[in-house]
């Protein structure tokens, strides 16, 4: 008889499902499935915290259009991915959870860990569910990752008693389950495609939004061809960031500011109208903007602003429905409009600022010193995930990125933590598709504490990471080495330390020596140089650079605060 147990059922049908990567940690009930796992061929990668195991699954699912598995035991381990879980659903990026729980004849008797997993899964996910006998994990398997992809992605959940870990059934007793292809294709109504086409004919001063929905949905190939043929400026979202190359001639994001106020209508392609792009509404855009909105998510549609234009359906689909439309036409925006002057001054006067300030050549460096010596040395095809406050947020300003996908940060959730999840998640995939391509994470030093320990994951599997820390001795400033001093002399600091003071000059680069990883603490421009270029030659571990920089620099005078809430 050719038996199989819980385990090796729970892993083959992952693998049937085409689920290449696992992340997690282990213990009981969950040893057994990991080892099975890999058993069964796919790749496991043991984390030090469920979190950053369930942010790197997740990544995983946003690389490769197909989830990545968390595995993680049951109670506390559970309850530590629902912070991963709630990050990949707000990101709208699937991934699947495989949590142990307690064996079925303890349960509502205080067993070891025992809580209430399913319930506790269902606001962080679109599915969780608990197969009732062995027989049924495939099939709950099968529409825990099909539900992950189909429709608006997101986390799902598969909740595994304790006792059905080891538990055999009779192989012939299951009824297999084929893996499911990749979510259907839905176009855009055929009227609506000609609507769009003439309101943005119709446009004085059009600006199309390229979100991280378009990223996810693969339409960079459509989306270059849309816009070089019809010429429009076109304003990445963070995510949204190397669909087209930043240095596209069209790209307005050094306008960005501008673009949004005074467009008169915006192509909205795979991008929500929430905080990221201030809900679409005044005093960021214009009252009067007509909006044509692409998403596979009927229920997105409408949020915040009433749209002129609806395009139900996958982006890649509908670019590639309006490049058939604009070609018929034949219809260019063309490239002398005073729109055009109006975002090139603006872009030429934010590049002079951003240069000034990177050019000072006082020490301690200031952020944009800093970032402007990165982005020389950085490979083009560089993967670089990002997170923190200012630190994200002025190095997306200052970092190009030229490949889709090829940026990932604290996104639609603001999730300080995620970096170090979605660097080993990136690794793994480098390390499988073998494309030669460096893996780079900007962290602020508060970021960078969140998930600090994942730096003996990477040193363990020999993933050479690059991670430059921006260490400004706290979150969003902090005070030098002296000033603390100070302060500790006048007192019990727990009482007058400002809450977003970090130790200053904390040594974060020792972590990583201490695992046999390259650390460097980096206090100029030289040192930044020689320890980057030392980082990026090294294939075999990871690197940290400690880059510490003037506890009070700052972002440059923006027009707006960045989370204006005025207009709700
Ligand atoms: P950003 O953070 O870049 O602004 P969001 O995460 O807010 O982007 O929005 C992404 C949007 O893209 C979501 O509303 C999601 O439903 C949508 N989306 C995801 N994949 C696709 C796809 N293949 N086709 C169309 N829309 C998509
Ligand atoms: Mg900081």
């Amino acid at each position: 008889m050719d038996e199989l147990t819980g385990a090796q059922l729970i892993a083959e049908s992952l693998r049937t499902q085409k689920v290449e990567y696992m992340f997690g940690i282990v213990g009981v009930p969950v040893i057994e499935v990991a080892m099975a796992a890999q058993a069964a061929g796919i790749k496991y990668v043991g984390m030090r915290n469920e979190q950053a195991a369930c942010y790197a699954a997740s990544a995983i699912g946003y690389l490769t259009g197909r989830p990545g598995a968390c595995l993680v035991v049951s109670g506390p381990g559970l309850i530590h991915a629902l912070g991963g879980m709630a990050n990949a659903n707000m990101n709208c990026w699937p991934v699947v959870v495989i949590g142990g729980s307690s064996d079925r004849n303890q349960e509502t008797a205080g067993a070891f860990q025992e809580f209430p997993q399913v319930e506790a899964c269902r606001l962080y996910s679109k599915f969780s569910a608990r197969p009732s006998s062995l027989e049924a994990i495939p099939s709950v398997i099968e529409k825990a990752v099909r539900t992950s992809m189909y429709g608006r992605p997101g986390a799902c959940y598969v909740d595994i008693a304790g006792d059905m870990v080891n538990a055999k059934v009779d192989r012939c007793k299951v009824r297999a389950v084929s893996c499911c292809p990749p979510p259907p294709v839905s176009l855009a109504d055929h009227g609506a495609i000609t609507k769009a086409i003439s309101v943005l004919k119709a446009a004085k001063r059009p600006l199309v939004i390229i979100g991280k929905g378009a990223a996810y949905g693969r339409a960079e190939i459509a989306l270059r061809e849309f816009v070089n043929i019809c010429g429009l400026p076109f304003l990445p979202t963070p995510m949204g960031k190397g669909v087209l190359p930043d240095d596209h001639p069209n790209c307005v994001a050094a306008a960005r500011s501008r673009a949004l106020l005074q467009a008169d209508v915006v192509l909205l392609l795979g991008a929500r109208l929430n905080w990221i792009l201030h809900f679409g509404l005044p005093p960021r855009f214009s009252s009067d903007v007509k909006v044509i909105q692409v998403d596979l998510c009927a229920e997105e549609i409408g949020n915040n602003v009433r749209p002129t234009v609806s395009l139900l359906g996958d982006i890649n689909a509908v670019v590639t429905q309006l490049v058939e439309h604009a070609h018929k036409e034949s219809w260019k925006y063309p490239s002398d409009t005073e729109w055009w002057s109006t975002l090139k001054d603006k872009m030429a006067a934010n590049a002079n600022i951003s240069k000034t300030l990177a050019l000072q050549s006082k020490l301690p460096m200031n952020y944009y010193t800093v970032f402007h010596h990165v982005s020389q040395l950085l490979p083009h095809d560089c993967i670089i995930i990002s997170e923190g406050a200012n630190t994200m947020d002025i190095g997306r300003t200052m970092l190009n990125n030229y490949l889709p996908r090829h940026r990932l940060d604290a996104g639609t959730f603001g999730t300080m933590g995620v970096g170090l999840g979605f660097a080993i998640a990136a690794a793994a995939v480098e390390r499988s598709e073998n494309k030669g391509q460096r893996i780079v994470c900007v962290e602020g030093d508060s970021a960078f504490g969140f998930s600090g320990m994942e730096v003996e994951t990477m040193c363990r599997y020999k993933l050479p990471v690059v991670i430059i820390v921006v260490n400004n001795n706290g979150i969003y400033s902090g005070v030098d080495p002296e000033t603390w001093e100070e302060m500790a002399k006048m007192g019990d600091l727990t009482s007058i330390a400002p809450p977003v003071t970090l130790l200053p000059e904390a040594r974060y680069d020792a972590i990583m020596t201490a695992f046999g990883g390259r650390g460097f603490l980096v206090r100029t421009v030289e040192e930044l140089h020689s320890a980057l270029q030392i980082s990026l030659s090294d294939w075999e571990r990871p690197s940290l650079l400690n880059v510490l920089i003037d506890p009070s620099s700052d972002r440059k005078q923006q027009e707006f605060p960045w989370l204006t809430r005025s207009n709700l």
